[in-house]
């Protein structure tokens, strides 16, 4: 193994990237496995391939990406024939803004000919959604946008086929460091987003953030009144 996966619930996983500690998430169902979030380089997204093989004993059939930062995307072009789910807004930052995306990736350290050969690698995102239903065969993943927060259009995925529900947040809930508000931040709607993040798994559920350590409600409500003093 490459990574250190940790299973959150039946055929539910995920685990925490070296570079800036982005949380990758796995759930396999008897027909289909989904990767939500793919990192920032090939290298990365190669690695995390090769794990999945083992772990699921099948190859990436979907990936959901929650936000348009590189650190998200950028891996997913090494996932050939898999199924991408992504807000429009992802698909208009890989159509438009390579430029961006690179100069933000080389202000976070990342090396410049790796995010130059993951971007140039990149392909349009098939399924631009903001919410869809995915029937991984005996899982159901329920992908919604719960509002506006860390970007206008994070989307989160729910796992409730267990009695614990996952919820994989993206940059919607970060615990390895603040809440990273951005130029696309809406710091004004995220307490409120964030009220929905948690109504969409419930008080028992484990809320997996972008960067960090799997948590509970308790946290996401700190977070709620932190982002409600930023303002
Ligand atoms: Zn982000």
């Amino acid at each position: 193994m490459n990574y250190a996966w940790e299973m959150l619930g039946e055929g539910v996983h995920r685990c925490r990237l070296r570079f800036l500690d982005v949380t990758i998430g796995l759930v396999c169902g008897r027909t289909g496995t989904l990767l939500i979030d793919t990192g920032t380089t090939l290298a990365e997204a190669n690695a995390i391939k090769a794990d999945v093989a083992e772990i699921a004993g099948s190859a990436v059939s979907h990936i959901m990406l929650t936000h348009n930062h590189f650190d998200h995307i950028l891996g997913s072009s090494a996932f050939d024939g898999a199924a991408v789910y992504c807000a429009p807004e992802v698909a208009a930052t890989i159509a438009d803004h390579a430029g961006e995306l690179h100069a933000h990736a080389m202000r976070y350290g990342a090396d410049p000919d790796e995010v130059a050969s993951a971007i140039a690698a990149l392909r349009p995102p098939e399924n631009l959604v903001h919410e869809a239903e995915l029937d991984l065969g005996g899982t159901t993943v329920t992908i919604t946008h719960p509002g506006h927060g860390h970007t206008c259009h994070d989307l989160i995925a729910v796992i409730a086929n267990s009695e614990r529900a996952v919820v994989f947040c993206g940059d919607l809930v970060e615990e390895s460091g603040d809440p990273a508000i951005g130029q696309q931040s809406d710091l004004a709607a995220w307490p409120a987003t964030l009220g929905r993040v948690l109504e969409a798994g419930g008080s028992a559920a484990a809320f997996v953030p972008g960067h960090g350590s799997v948590v509970g409600a308790e946290f996401i409500e700190r977070q709620r009144r932190w982002l409600r003093e930023q303002v």
